[in-house]
């Protein structure tokens, strides 16, 4: 199978006027078609690097950046970037929010108007699309964003921490709506996360990295039971705790070298 992402080689240096920091070191990944990837790591060991990467923000100093086996130069309307913090537009309701990455791309259209609408009715935001940012809680305004980002219909979602500044209850509903709406619609995605329940209870693979410089410290495959089953109903399977509890290892070790 071809991989949708692939990273080879991959390496990045944050240079300033004082230092050159390696934030990435030789990162090797695939990323195949339909797979939910969750990286896990300690904060600063450039998670948010290797994401900025695969979404064409920032050119890797060494090695290869591929979508679908072309070097990426740029972001590509075929992958869709959700930042840890929501960024809605405050003066812009919640419609015309959802809608701006369609009206960039010049692709604004009254059926993926349609479609986007129906996207928000299926988030529980159907009665806020003519508020403000500002009239919603956090947990609504994420979703607003997930909805932004799932408008302009990307093959590929990078998802940065998109649940961390929820309260649990949300976050759970969240992590289900999203592992539906993405298997729904054969979604390839990597997560970032610090929560490593989470990572496990939506992801095919996930994978610890380590830090100074980042790299992948080791891949965890999420056993075919648990993948199969919704977010919340993963934690409860045989195996969840024990699979926990190896990640939780791998990430304590990778701390400790630091
Ligand atoms: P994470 O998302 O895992 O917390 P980041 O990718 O944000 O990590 O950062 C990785 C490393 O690169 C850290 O050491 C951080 O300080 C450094 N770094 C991140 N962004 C910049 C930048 N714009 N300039 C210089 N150093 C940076
Ligand atoms: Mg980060």
């Amino acid at each position: 199978m071809n991989a949708v992402m692939e990273l080879k080689g991959v390496e990045h240096v944050y240079v300033s006027d004082r230092e050159a920091t390696l934030a990435i070191a030789s990162m090797n990944l695939s990323v195949y078609p339909g797979e939910f990837i969750s990286l896990v790591g300690p904060s600063g060991c450039g998670k948010t690097t290797l994401l900025s990467m695969m979404a064409g923000l920032l050119i890797p100093s060494k090695g290869q950046v591929l979508l679908h086996g072309r070097p990426v130069s740029g972001p590509d309307a075929e992958v869709g970037y959700m930042l840890q913090q929501d960024y809605l537009f405050p003066w812009r309701t919640i419609l015309s929010n959802a809608l701006i990455g369609l009206e960039l791309q010049k692709s604004l259209t009254e059926e993926r108007k349609q479609t986007v609408i129906h996207l928000l009715e299926g988030m529980g935001l159907g009665a806020t699309m003519d508020l403000y940012p500002s009239q919603l809680s956090g947990g609504m305004r994420q979703r607003v964003a997930l909805v932004r980002t799932l408008a302009t219909e990307p093959q590929l979602l990078l998802l940065d921490e998109p649940f961390s500044a929820l309260d649990y209850q949300t976050k759970l509903q969240l992590e289900d709506l999203v592992a539906e709406t993405l298997k729904a619609q054969r979604k390839t995605a990597v997560l970032v996360t610090h929560d490593l329940g989470e990572a496990i209870a939506v992801s095919d693979r996930v994978i610890v990295l380590a830090s100074s410089p980042g790299r992948i410290a080791k891949t965890f495959e999420v056993p075919e039971h648990i993948r199969e089953s919704q977010p919340f109903y993963a934690r409860e399977q045989e195996g969840f705790n024990e699979l926990f509890h190896h990640i939780w290892k791998e990430l304590e070790a990778t701390e400790r070298k630091e």
